[in-house]
């Protein structure tokens, strides 16, 4: 399989090529050249099989014969190593629950499996992989615990200095071996900026072997298809014949990959993407119009976005045609004081405790079945444990939060990171002086 840039269906380069280079230089986004169908029988039978087993029918389909199938089976069953139960509300309701990996969020299935493709494509010889990734939560606690011993590559994760909880900063900075954190005085955007202009530092390029692990790379994309497909088998294996999945989104990867798997032939009945005030692509779906805009601050700030950067692949997975998404996907968007609500409602309707972002999902699902009722199931995707968000939570129900675990093995570790101003000529000399 080749991958070939959005802004160009010319460029085709390997998917070695499309990990490594995470952004073609025309600054599209890659994309699978052909989108298989599944074979029917895989999706008949589906029930029978594990989230790994699925995980490897869905990524060989996508990437062909770039990974020989007992490596890419192994890299799936390394990545994958943690549960995503759909957990049933009511008769009609269910949460896919995403967050069982190290990190707490769905994002560790990005991380995860492209750290260990990262791995597998590094041959004897190559410079160490420097990974550079500025985050603003969720994300840097994913790619550090995602790389952690991963041998052949090193780490650095930019981030904000008290932005983040606390929970969120001690995945970032009590690490050691591979990965080392900077505590950035400044704001994520100061963080994302100076991770962009080392990309483009000839000087940096050519010292160190440079790489992103942003959300755009198709690494990230692709084993986020398999919860999709591993949901839909729970369901049916219950007697589920149709299901619609309610996506929280702030850069529209989740949906983007969920979107992937309907085309791979996965039976999705409708869409649905919630997002917080940051509604571009809800404004879009009403207007076509297409108008970015500045990312508001919010209580689900990992879907702080004014400019989803995976639509551009959501819109060609749709040869641009905005009828044909209007049909499939349904669009809400909520303010802070919807999303409270919408915590406060699963919480005395069903005891169950959510993150700000899951909160608004379930809102978007609420939304639909009164806007299209019918028969199905319907699926919210809840993508990150409310752990991480003590500050957006009512401490009432906060107090009701379980930790996960492993929590309790973090405790007491020593927090490294090394602080910086927002300065990109210290940030530059960091790198150079700790190759
Ligand atoms: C990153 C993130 C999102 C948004 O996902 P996108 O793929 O960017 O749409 C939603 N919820 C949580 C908890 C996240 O960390």
């Amino acid at each position: 399989m080749k991958f070939y840039s959005t802004n160009n269906k010319d460029l085709r380069v390997s998917f070695k090529e499309a990990v490594f280079n995470s952004l073609p230089a025309d600054k599209g986004l890659y994309m699978p050249e052909n989108i298989p169908a599944l074979d029917p029988s895989f999706i008949r039978n589906i029930e029978q099989y594990s989230l790994q087993e699925i995980g490897f029918t869905v990524a060989q389909a996508l990437i062909g014969d770039a990974i020989p199938a007992t490596a890419l089976k192994a890299i799936v069953e390394d990545a994958i190593n943690f549960e995503a139960p759909v957990k049933l509300l009511d008769a009609g309701t269910g949460v896919l629950e995403l967050f069982h990996g190290p990190s707490y969020a769905f994002k560790d299935f990005g991380a995860r499996f492209m750290s260990r493709v990262m791995g597998y494509f590094s041959e004897e010889g190559d410079a160490l992989l420097d990974v550079l990734v500025a985050t603003s939560g969720d994300t840097g606690g994913a790619v550090a615990l995602g790389f952690l011993g991963v041998e052949g590559t090193r780490v650095t994760i930019l981030y904000p200095k008290g932005k983040v909880s606390s929970i969120q900063e001690e995945q970032l900075t009590t690490n050691g071996q591979n990965i080392r954190a900077l505590e950035i005085d400044g704001t994520f955007d100061d963080c994302q900026a100076l991770v962009k202009r080392a990309f483009n530092d000839a000087e940096l390029k050519s010292e160190l072997r440079l790489t992103s692990a942003n959300s755009i790379n198709i690494a990230r994309l692709i084993p986020q298809t398999f919860y999709y497909f591993w949901a839909y088998a729970q369901l049916k294996a219950q007697g589920t014949k149709e299901v619609v999945f309610s996506v929280p989104s702030g850069n529209f990867g989740n949906i983007g990959a969920g979107l992937l798997a309907y085309k791979l032939g996965l039976p999705v009945k409708h869409f649905v993407a919630g997002t917080n005030v940051n509604d571009t692509v809800p404004r879009f779906m009403e207007t076509g119009n297409y108008q970015a805009k500045p990312s508001v601050q919010t209580l689900a700030n990992a879907m702080d976005v004014g400019d989803p950067s995976n639509w551009v692949r959501i819109q060609e997975l749709f040869n641009q045609d905005l009828d044909a998404l209007r049909t499939l996907i349904a669009t809400y968007s909520y303010t802070d004081e919807e999303t409270v609500k919408g915590m406060q409602e699963l919480y005395d309707k069903y005891k169950y405790v959510a993150c700000p972002h899951t909160a608004i999902a379930y809102l978007a699902a609420r939304q639909f079945q009164k806007d299209q009722p019918g028969e199905y199931a319907s699926v919210f995707l809840s993508t990150a444990h409310p752990c991480k968000f003590p500050d957006a939570i009512a401490p009432e129900i906060f107090k009701e939060v379980v930790l996960p675990s492993a929590e309790k093995d973090r405790v007491g570790k020593e927090k490294q990171a090394t602080p910086l101003a927002v300065e990109y000529d210290a940030f530059k000399a960091y790198l150079l002086k700790n190759k």
